[in-house]
């Protein structure tokens, strides 16, 4: 029998940030039927979006666009079931918990059972790329670009599973069931690994309902 394949609707958060950089990397993947830039709470409430990227930029100001155009409560919404990548300021986002927020806080999505330390490396002239081996990407080191990335300082052992750790056990990437968060950028670069890696997300998500 012929196995079909199944081909996605995959959306990026398009509030702030680099989401034109996922959109291109998505386009180029065979499973990927349809990018949708996501900018309303009609897009996120259609059953028909299989998945979302959140993508890196700023975490506060995403959030208080995400407010600002009635967003917000449809994304808490979303990433509570739906799978969900958050890249860097996308993965600050999807945290219970961060550290150094601005002043009064900042608001959180509070999906993905971990803590942040946002701008961990310093700023922007603290950025660097680390070659690392992520197991679930395969064994050939991927290109890792950290821009004031946040690392995660606590996860519940229960849920989370870290996907890879800095040479000192700093965790950079994890899963929790639907959800996945990332301090860096795989979409800065040429290889589609991590992009992939969240198709096989979701398609193992649509096959567990
Ligand atoms: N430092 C940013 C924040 O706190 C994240 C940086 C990034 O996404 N490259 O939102």
């Amino acid at each position: 029998m012929v196995q079909e394949v199944k081909q996605y609707r995959i959306g990026v958060l398009a509030l702030q940030g680099a989401f034109a950089e996922h959109i291109n990397l998505l386009k180029h993947l065979p499973d990927v039927a349809e990018v949708v830039e996501v900018r309303t709470a009609q897009q996120l409430e259609d059953p028909s979006l299989d998945g979302l990227i959140i993508p890196g930029g700023e975490s506060t100001t995403m959030a208080l666009v995400a407010e600002a155009s009635g967003v917000f409560e449809p994304l808490r919404k979303f990433v509570q079931t739906k799978p969900t990548w958050g890249t860097c300021a996308g993965l600050i986002l999807l945290a219970k918990e961060a550290s150094k927020t601005k002043k009064g806080g900042q608001k959180l999505l509070g999906a993905l059972d971990v803590s942040v330390n946002r701008n961990n490396f310093g700023t922007q002239i603290d950025s660097f790329i680390a070659n690392l081996t992520i197991p679930c990407v395969g064994e050939k080191p991927f290109a890792c670009f950290f821009i004031r990335a946040p690392v995660i300082t606590y996860i519940n052992t229960e849920t989370v599973e870290p996907l890879v750790q800095l040479d000192d056990g700093t965790i950079v990437a994890v899963r929790q069931g639907h959800l996945v968060g990332t301090s860096f950028h795989p979409e800065l670069t040429a290889d589609d690994r991590f992009h992939r890696y969240f198709l096989q997300v979701v398609r193992e998500c649509q096959a567990n309902v």
